[in-house]
């Protein structure tokens, strides 16, 4: 009796084990929860590493559930173990939550911290790096990416983390930012990305303008100055064609404003818009006022005919 309550806790194990294989993830998690309750000759520990393995398919951004799985692949006894068509090494694995967990956590940073945020990155970049080559086996695991490697989430990460350097210290310093989505793009360009949004930062940080209106020279389209739509004569475009820093963009059709200037006339223009509706709202409600009485009375004066 009790042997075959064994069998049948094993039976479900090796279920299990064929439906990994056919990724069918959910079913096979059932019947290991099944097999651990039935008991499995000895196969409880793997069965317990399959079923945080298979949670953190579940959800690929959680912490928790790698650190989970890093508990139960210690405990497992396996030196190495098969999910699907995949071979793992244990070690290699632990090694690869340890980074995912970092990466998760640097993350989840504030971006107003730029420079600490995009230093944690750069860290686990670092780490991943030194593992070389060596494939990430829960990309191949769950989506069958062989070409997911170390080195390649290395650059990657290095990408974002100048990325988020960059479009943190443009506020304060646009040539910086500018530099920092350089190395962005050619971090990205080294996985084979176009980089192309990084590249326009890149170019649009770099660009300088001076304010048609204060005359301040500055840094940072998009940021710190903007193109208004302007009529620019003949006589402005020629008396500004010997200008290093032009106040006006080469189609001619519009002005370069700091922002400060740019705001100052936005918010002076929404107010002023703002007054109008106002009172053109209070206008309406009086003509209603006004014509409510007079149907009053017109009702009224109806009434005593009737
Ligand atoms: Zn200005």
């Amino acid at each position: 009796m009790v042997l075959s309550f064994f069998k049948e806790g094993s039976k479900l194990y090796t279920d299990a084990i064929d439906q990994i294989g056919r990724k069918e993830y959910s079913k096979a998690k059932k019947n290991l929860e099944a097999a651990l309750k039935k008991g499995c000759d000895g196969k409880e520990k793997m069965a317990e590493m399959y079923i945080a393995f298979i949670e953190v398919g579940e959800n690929r951004g959680d912490a928790n559930r790698y650190a989970a799985l890093n508990g139960k692949l210690a405990n497992c006894g396996a030196s190495n173990f098969k999910f699907g068509l995949t071979e793992i090494d244990t070690e290699a694995l632990k090694t690869e939550c340890e980074l995912l967990i970092q990466e998760i956590k640097a993350a989840g940073m504030d971006d107003r911290n730029y420079m600490e945020k995009g230093q944690a990155y750069i860290n686990v970049a670092m780490q991943f790096a030194m593992l070389g080559d060596a494939p990430l086996k829960f990309d191949e695991a769950f989506k069958g990416n062989t070409m997911s490697t170390a080195s390649r989430e290395s650059l990657i990460l290095q990408a974002q983390a100048y990325e988020i350097m960059g479009k943190g210290v443009v506020a304060e310093d646009p040539k910086q930012g500018s530099e920092y989505m350089q190395m962005a793009y050619n971090f990205r360009r080294q996985v084979g990305d176009s980089g192309e949004d990084d590249l326009d930062l890149m170019n649009k940080y770099a660009r300088s303008a001076k304010c048609w209106i204060c005359g301040r020279p500055v840094n940072g389209e998009g940021i710190h100055f903007m193109a208004m739509r302007s009529t620019i004569n003949p006589v402005f475009r020629t008396s500004t064609e010997n200008d290093i820093i032009k106040p006006i963009s080469d189609d001619c059709n519009s002005v370069y404003v700091c922002v400060p200037c740019y705001t100052a006339i936005s918010n002076r223009s929404d107010d002023i818009s703002r007054a109008y509706y106002d009172e053109s709202i209070r206008q309406l409600r009086a003509t209603e006022r006004e014509l409510r009485a007079e149907i009053e009375s017109v009702r009224r004066i109806a009434n005593m005919r009737n």
